[in-house]
């Protein structure tokens, strides 16, 4: 979505015209419990034409896929299903944290006031971000990584 109606928000390509108030209501339109169901938050700035043009090339999607398909891989012989699959008590059993990690959750759920179903998606996300990068422990950079992906759009003003 857009950060606002005009769509300029935050934009340094250009100045967005809409009152606090006008932002407010056009992000208000997306509800808690609806935000609550999406686990990847992630702000994609707008870029020139100039910038596209001549953007480098990225990772090629081949090597990518074969990144995806081994996580997978290592989340069903682990567990017999995916990630996002498992439910309540064996997200904790098949998270694996490592202590520090685990506490480093527990603070940034209190600290973001979230929800356990928040929590619980958060660590599915943490789960994979383990897997894909073949890591058997999900460690704190894998729950900091999550924790981020789950996070308030940015207000207005
Ligand atoms: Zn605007």
């Amino acid at each position: 979505m857009n950060p606002c109606p005009c769509g300029y928000l935050g934009s340094t390509l250009k100045a967005c015209r809409c009152t606090p108030d006008q932002v407010s209501r056009y992000q208000g339109k997306l509800s808690g419990p609806l935000l609550d169901r999406i686990d990847l938050h992630i702000e994609v700035p707008a870029v020139s034409a100039e910038q596209l043009l001549n953007a480098p090339m990225g990772e090629s999607t081949e090597a990518i896929r074969e990144r995806a398909v081994h996580a997978r891989a290592l989340a069903l012989a682990r567990q017999g299903r995916t990630n996002h699959a498992l439910q309540g008590a064996e997200i904790d059993r098949h998270a694996s944290l490592a202590p520090d990690a685990l506490k480093f959750m527990h603070t940034a759920a209190a600290k973001l006031g979230w929800s356990a179903r928040s929590t619980h998606r958060a660590l599915k996300v943490a789960r994979t971000i383990a897997d894909l990068a073949g890591s058997e422990r999900v460690e704190v950079a894998h729950v900091a990584e999550a924790v981020q992906y789950r996070r308030a759009l940015k207000a207005a003003g």
